[in-house]
């Protein structure tokens, strides 16, 4: 029974997610398992068919008694994940799904098909807290932090469709992780990390998958950055800088009052001098807003000569918002510059665009259609 007052401070959606098996270690998973009375070996077994072989049929686990698998099942394999929309386009080889959660609320995630590489842009919270003004996801404001098994579980959902052909292009596997969806990722630190460690740790601990191919991305947490260049974890660091100068990032990133331009590339290197990995800066290019050579001159003042590479993003405009994409010309200039400083820049393609699932354009409108 509810104590009286605690419905109103505890509304559903402040609730914690079911414990589910991807928020445990294995080591954990053996006590769960042996907490419900089971050989703690059986963790093992359905670690494997979970996360490695993407069975979630628990009828078709071989080597696990079906008694066992459904107690199992029924106390650590919730549905986290309800899809409730899925839209493609690129000919099928990008697919964003909307996702519900267990208490309503929604999140995003985007497979991304390329001829060498599948990559899985997923949701680290419900809504996003940084309010940069040119972010969809950020009007919003926050809903609630995933839990890790609500991060992962998104990942394991694109293997599973790649698996089974469900995506143009035959069966294939999810290459890379990138979080890059609804959320702010070092905000929610701990369900993060755990989520990193089930992907990168080798099966039946977590999905085995490489570190180097699963991209963090920040709006720059100054002490979170520096705490994940300490885990010796060598994912890639996204930097989502978007202009060299605290005047403008005060406004386009507010987050950057609190931890200026300098503070968050002193984290950044620190982070190449930990892990050895180049840091990607992120700058999505606005019209007449942070586009100008001189800015772009200012950047590759600040980058020249540390392990670093720019990808600009064209701004996907976002419903109602003022600001467009910067004109080709200037694009091009902005690219010249950077490289006159003998820093490495690529533009990033615009996949998913068309269906709102391109960088920004997460904010989970199920709309009526
Ligand atoms: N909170 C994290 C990750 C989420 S967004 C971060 O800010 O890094 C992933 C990237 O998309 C970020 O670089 C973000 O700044 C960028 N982005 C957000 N809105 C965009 C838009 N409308 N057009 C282009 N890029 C956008």
């Amino acid at each position: 029974m509810p104590e009286p007052g605690e419905l109103i401070f505890e509304s559903p959606r402040r609730g914690k997610p079911p414990r589910h098996l991807l928020d445990l270690d294995l080591a954990g998973r053996k006590q769960a398992v042996t907490d419900l009375g089971l050989p703690g070996f059986r963790a093992d077994q359905v670690s494997r068919h979970w996360l490695v072989r993407l069975e979630d049929d628990p009828s078709t686990w071989s080597d696990v008694s079906a008694a066992h698998a459904e107690v199992i099942s029924e106390a650590l394999l919730p549905q986290l994940l309800t899809p409730i929309r899925s839209i493609d386009c690129d000919e099928g080889t990008t697919v964003k799904t909307v996702w519900k959660l267990f208490d309503g609320a929604l999140v995003e995630s985007v497979l991304m098909r390329y001829p060498e590489r599948v990559t899985v842009c997923i949701s680290s919270q419900a809504g996003c807290g940084m309010n940069c003004p040119f972010c969809a996801t950020g009007q919003a404001g926050l809903t609630r932090n995933l839990s890790t098994a609500e991060i992962v579980e998104q990942v394991i959902a694109g293997g599973r469709a790649l698996q089974r052909g469900e995506v143009a292009g035959g069966p294939g596997r999810v290459s890379n992780v990138v979080f890059m969806g609804m959320g702010e990722p070092l905000a929610n630190y701990n369900s993060v990390v755990g989520a990193v460690h089930r992907l990168v740790d080798d099966p039946p601990e977590g999905l085995g998958m490489s570190a180097r191919g699963i991209t963090v991305s920040t709006v720059g947490l100054v002490p979170r950055i520096r705490q994940l260049a300490d885990e010796g974890i060598p994912v890639t660091l996204a930097i989502s800088l978007h202009t060299p100068d605290d005047e403008l990032r005060d406004t386009l990133v507010p987050v950057n009052t609190r931890w200026p331009v300098a503070e968050v590339l002193d984290a950044a290197w620190y982070f190449t001098k930990q892990t050895g990995r180049r840091v990607s800066i992120e700058y999505a290019l606005i019209k007449d807003i942070n586009d100008q050579v001189w800015r772009a001159n200012l950047l590759g003042e600040l980058l020249a000569g540390h392990l670093v590479h720019v990808n600009l993003i064209p701004l996907n405009p976002t419903p109602g918002s003022k600001w467009t994409a910067s004109r080709p010309q200037d694009e091009a200039a902005f690219v010249r510059t950077l490289q006159s400083h003998g820093v490495a820049v690529t533009v990033r393609d615009t996949r998913g665009r068309e269906i709102d699932g391109a960088c920004g354009q997460l904010a989970a409108v199920t709309g009526s259609d």
